[in-house]
């Protein structure tokens, strides 16, 4: 109970945790250091983006366009959806913030796999609604069956994170069509593709096809990870327009800086050239994870740019071992240890001390 004399807030309040971002990686006596630890690209930008970004720099003294047109033009040519289809934010997670603000209260239940995105539960829990977490497989994938089994006639959302952070596995097409189809109608499902650009597996489900004949589903997607606008945050949706609409209506005024509305609409312009980067780190995640695995390393199959290292009680001593030379990991302690696939040398590095580890 809050004393009479303080500023009272919400009950759901008091039970969220904060966001742990990654850490960055501790010193190490002037060796280099490398941040493995947020799925961040590791490229710098590209000339032509931070050229578009850096004039636009330059009418800081103006709001933004508050309805972003060139940027939903420009995603709408890219996609082959109409701009009503289209909603812009600062990042996929203020989206998803605005998508359950926007059908959620106290009461209301809402359905996703666990473990996946750590601002899952921190989302759902400010709306004052209840997560219904559904354990993964044991090959870490979403397991559907047990999620239609937690459908409650007080289910208002269920996310569906593809593929999955931090444990890598990608829905796959049929699975996630024949979960959709006994999902109510009005139920909004939110289907988090944040990697879909690092996606290598044939039978994976597109958002942006599965959207187009239900109402009920809404595709989020980022500029922060493949096209390395992290810092920028800007991110996009794409559903029907009555979900557009209650989206818009969530939103901040003028969110998303008019800077990176430039670099979005640059990036999507080099968009070729960002691609043959990803491809660089999808080799590089073929690389680590065929390495994991020679060493013995029972990793599971991953389609981001990150690999998941289950180590149970093991990670957080793990961890602080790649933590001392100079890489910072994502420990999930008593679970396991998520590791973004960076540059070469982070990743030889932390390589090296994963094959240490097993010997
Ligand atoms: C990184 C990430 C996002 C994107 O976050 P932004 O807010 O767009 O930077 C969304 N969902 C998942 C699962 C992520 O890992």
């Amino acid at each position: 109970m809050t004393p009479d004399n303080e500023v009272r807030f919400r009950g759901c309040l008091d039970d969220v945790a904060a966001y742990k971002p990654g850490r960055p990686p501790a010193r190490t006596d002037g060796r280099p250091t490398y941040k493995l630890s947020s799925n961040e690209n590791p490229y710098p930008p590209l000339p032509g983006v931070l050229a578009a970004a850096t004039e636009a720099a330059g009418q800081m003294n103006r709001y933004p366009d508050m309805g972003a047109v060139d940027l939903l033009e420009a995603l709408s040519a890219r996609f082959g959806v109409p701009t009503s289809d289209l909603a812009v934010a600062t990042g996929s997670v203020a989206l998803l913030y605005h998508l359950l603000q926007a059908s959620c209260t106290d009461g209301d239940e809402v359905v996703y796999a666990w473990r996946s995105f750590e601002a899952y539960p921190i989302a759902v829990q400010l709306t004052g609604a209840t997560s219904v977490q559904v354990p993964l497989t044991d090959d870490a994938r979403h397991d559907f069956k047990a999620m239609e089994a937690a459908l409650t006639e007080r289910t208002k959302a269920v996310l569906v994170c593809t593929p999955n952070n931090p444990t890598g596995p990608v829905v796959r097409r049929d699975e996630l069509l024949a979960f959709l189809d006994v999902v109510p109608s009005n139920v909004l499902v939110v289907i988090d593709e944040a990697y879909r650009e690092f996606v290598r597996e044939p039978e994976i489900v597109d958002g942006i096809d599965v959207y187009r004949d239900r109402p009920n589903v809404v595709v989020l997607r980022t500029f922060s990870k493949a096209y390395g606008l992290a810092g920028f945050r800007v991110g996009y949706a794409v559903a029907h327009p009555p979900v557009v609409a209650a989206i818009r209506k969530c939103a901040l005024p003028f969110g998303v800086s008019h800077v990176a509305q430039a670099a979005a609409i640059a990036s999507l312009a080099v968009e070729e050239e960002l691609l043959e980067r990803v491809e660089a780190l999808v080799t590089e995640r073929t690389r680590m994870v065929g390495e994991l695995r020679a060493a013995g390393w029972d990793v599971p199959e991953t389609h981001a740019n990150f690999v998941w290292m289950p180590l149970g009680d093991d990670t957080v001593a793990f961890a602080e071992a790649v933590q001392a030379e100079g890489v910072s990991v994502r420990p999930f302690p008593g679970d396991g240890a998520r590791v973004s696939i960076g540059e070469r040398e982070a990743n030889d590095l932390f390589l090296s001390v994963a094959r240490a580890w097993r010997q």
